[in-house]
């Protein structure tokens, strides 16, 4: 049965295309539109030698909104709550719009996947409280120089308690359970029993994260964010409990490190975002090409984390890692 569920998906990892408009910046200094032509699933851009096509599962175009985009997710809700392990995740260069897309606006009036996720999760939720019994849990994490950060302690907190103690700050790494689960060893873990509270959790959480301004984009993100959130659902008529978790992951920006004039330390940033980032390009690209080996743990931050063991395990991640 489990293997005929992955041979009828539509694909194991979708790839979806958001175009945005172009911003009044981009037009004085000259920009030019570059995209020639879209239609669902393609995609033709003009480029110095010549045309070239793209393909994926669906193209949103710069008139898409928000709800459009939210749209195709909630499906994905409802596996997380069915018990399934599900992944998005924003790829694209600072400026190409993925914090936008998953997050939202600063003031919210275009609220993200994120915020989006939050409710529909809870709506789901209320629809089925006659019959299930649910709980929800988050963690948040930065993934910033290789090193995995725990967004629900601040930094100064953690400063100050290693103080105290002249302890090592709290280590948080990329563990599998047993039952094949990746989890995030270390991490605080925080309830929410409703969309506010998940949302009041989130914003704690971005609030402790490393932002600094590049020459590309100021307000741009050196750093991976990633929201992981449970949802253990009991059946109040056997007892039995299953537990899903959708993961929402705004990647930092994919450019090179040259095109942003970042120097010295901020170099520095930008080569192991670049690691992280090439490690998952690595672990896409062998998936789709069906290599016999894919190199999960590739990563020195264990982002990818991920031993291949056999080929259970395998379709396993994929549908882990539908988006
Ligand atoms: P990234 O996170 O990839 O660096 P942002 O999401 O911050 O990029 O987007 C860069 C700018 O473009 C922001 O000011 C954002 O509000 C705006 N923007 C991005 N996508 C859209 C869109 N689809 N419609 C309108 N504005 C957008
Ligand atoms: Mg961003």
């Amino acid at each position: 049965k489990y293997y005929n569920m992955v041979e009828d998906m539509k694909g194991k990892i979708r790839v979806f295309c958001r175009i945005r408009p172009a911003n009044r910046n981009e037009a004085a200094q000259g920009g030019v539109i570059v995209v020639d032509k879209i239609d669902e699933f393609s995609v033709t851009i003009d480029t110095p030698r010549g045309q070239r096509e793209f393909q994926f599962d669906k193209v949103f175009s710069a008139e898409a909104s928000q709800e459009d985009l939210f749209h195709d997710t909630n499906r994905l809700i409802q596996s997380t709550i069915d018990g399934y392990n599900v992944c998005i995740f924003a790829y694209g260069q600072t400026g190409s719009g993925k914090t936008f897309t998953m997050v939202g606006d600063k003031e919210q009036k275009n609220p993200g996947l994120m915020p989006r996720s939050f409710n529909a999760i809870f709506d789901i939720i209320r629809e089925n409280s006659s019959k299930f019994d649910f709980k929800v849990s988050a963690y948040m994490l930065e993934l910033y120089n290789d090193r995995l950060q725990d967004l629900f302690v601040s930094q100064a907190g953690e400063a100050h308690a290693q103080t105290q103690s002249h302890g090592q700050a709290r280590r948080v790494e990329i563990k599998r359970n047993r039952k094949g689960v990746v989890f995030a060893q270390g991490a605080e873990t925080k309830e929410a029993s409703s969309a506010q509270e998940l949302y009041a959790l989130f914003q704690q959480a971005c609030a402790n994260r490393h932002i600094s301004a590049t020459k590309m984009n100021v307000e741009s993100s050196r750093s991976h964010l990633i929201v992981g959130i449970r949802v253990e659902s009991k059946n109040l008529t056997n007892g039995s409990v299953s537990t899903g978790k959708l993961s929402l992951v705004d990647l930092a920006g994919s450019e090179r490190a040259a095109k942003t004039g970042a120097k010295d330390h901020q170099l520095k940033e930008a080569n192991s975002i670049n690691k992280s980032l090439s490690a998952l390009g690595d672990v896409i690209s062998a998936l789709s090409a069906e290599l016999p080996h894919v190199p999960y743990r590739n990563s020195d931050a264990g982002l990818i984390g991920w031993k291949r063991q056999n080929s259970h395990d395998r379709q396993h991640l994929s549908l882990r890692m539908q988006s």
